[in-house]
């Protein structure tokens, strides 16, 4: 039987997860990206992501996410490179609030670790965290930081040394698809494979125009501070993942100082935009508007900016994800794991697109994914 050929687009977080996957089977892999990553254009820079498992996103993500456990303890391992470790987390919200119920939910159903703390216990144990009376936390024991850069670089060394022929600076122009294979058109040639998988992050409404997906894509800011005050509470060991539930349904959240300072990023508080034409540079209006929360909740944080950077969601308007084969054709398979919460599921994503290019189906059940959900 002639060997499978695949084409990647996009080497970001699920992009080289997926060409290490396919490489690793003995599959025939070509990996393009328009840029070296990782990189700062699109979705996975930055010093650190988040990684938990009481999904307040609901009960269905934890699957993903036990195997996603398995696969960063593994890429650790087999890279020897540094890309994730448990750091415990701690999600703060009014006790009715759509995050603590949601994640007392799931962390019920699926039997996540985690203690349910008094904001008096929330003072004693993290005195730099401000916690309003009459709020409620949830400490999960086995979050993690995930090392968003230092992932992918580990993917695509783990690629590279399983074949995988990967293609950097240069940009995918157009694709085409027929029953028997895919066309790519590049600003360096033409290439043809059996099967495409499409991992293009922020530019995948571009890539998939014409198909109608409801994508849209939103610019959010994040920033490094070095604390004013009390510096050590701030340091792995000591610092969790925090978040502070803020309105409705999204928090005000941070990471510890890994060195280049505080993580600290408003989620969902951001405005929409496109790959092409966001603004790159963060403004005084996006530093006002984080420097209020962090005022509120973490006043020893109100100290000097060491970078800030502007990076860009891709979301549904379910803000689950989109993981399913193009509907016109089978042999495309379309992947945006975005809406803010896809970096902790690379590896398992990466696993998962592999085994739809080549098997045609994934263990996992995908329907909440589906690219046909939107009508
Ligand atoms: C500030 C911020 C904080 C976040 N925090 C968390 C968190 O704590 N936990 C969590 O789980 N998730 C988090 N996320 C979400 C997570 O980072 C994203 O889900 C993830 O990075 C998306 O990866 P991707 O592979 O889809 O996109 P990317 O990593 O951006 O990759 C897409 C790639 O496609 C390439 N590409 C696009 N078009 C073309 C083309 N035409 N030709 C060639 N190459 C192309 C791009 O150059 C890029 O390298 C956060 C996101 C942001 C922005």
């Amino acid at each position: 039987m002639p060997k499978q050929k695949v084409i990647v687009v996009g080497l970001g977080a699920h992009g080289s997860s997926t060409a290490y996957h396919l490489a690793s089977r003995g599959i025939e892999v070509m990996g393009i990206d328009q840029y070296h990553p990782p990189h700062s254009m699109g979705s996975s820079h930055g010093p650190s992501r988040v990684f938990r498992e009481a999904y307040k996103e609901g009960p269905d993500y934890v699957p993903f996410l036990r195997r996603a456990r398995e696969l960063w303890n593994r890429l650790n391992t087999d890279s020897g490179m540094h890309s994730f470790e448990v750091t415990g987390g701690l999600f703060m919200g009014p006790p009715t609030g759509f995050a603590m119920t949601e994640m007392q939910a799931t962390s019920k159903i699926h039997d996540v670790e985690v203690e349910i703390l008094t904001p008096a216990e929330v003072r004693k144990r993290f005195p730099v965290f401000r916690i309003p009376d009459g709020w409620e936390a949830i400490y999960e024991v086995n979050s993690s930081t995930i090392f968003p850069e230092v992932a992918v670089e580990a993917h695509l060394s783990l690629a590279a040394k399983a074949g995988a022929d990967l293609h950097y600076d240069e940009r995918v122009e157009g694709w085409s698809a027929g029953p028997s294979g895919v066309t790519v058109r590049t600003s360096r040639g033409e290439y043809r494979a059996d099967r495409l998988v499409l991992t293009a992050g922020v530019w995948m409404p571009e890539l998939l125009a014409g198909l109608g997906l409801p994508l849209t894509v939103e610019r959010v800011t994040l920033w490094m501070i070095k604390p004013r005050a009390n510096a050590e509470w701030f340091m792995p060991g000591k610092c969790p993942n925090a978040s502070w539930e803020l309105g409705e349904r999204y928090p005000l959240y941070l990471q510890a100082d890994y060195g280049t300072g505080v993580k600290v990023a408003l989620d969902h508080h951001g405005t929409p935009t496109t790959a092409e034409t966001v603004n790159r540079e963060t403004t005084d209006e996006d530093r006002e508007k984080i420097f209020k929360e962090i005022r509120r909740f973490v006043p020893d944080l109100d100290g000097e900016v060491l970078d800030s950077a502007v990076c860009m969601y891709t979301n549904t308007p379910d803000l689950n994800f989109v993981v399913d084969h193009h509907p016109e054709h089978e042999n495309v398979i379309v992947a945006s794991v975005c809406s803010g919460h896809g970096f902790k599921f690379a590896p398992v994503m990466g696993e998962i697109l592999a085994d739809l290019a080549t098997e045609g189906s994934s263990r996992f059940d995908l329907d909440m994914f589906s690219a046909k959900r939107f009508g």
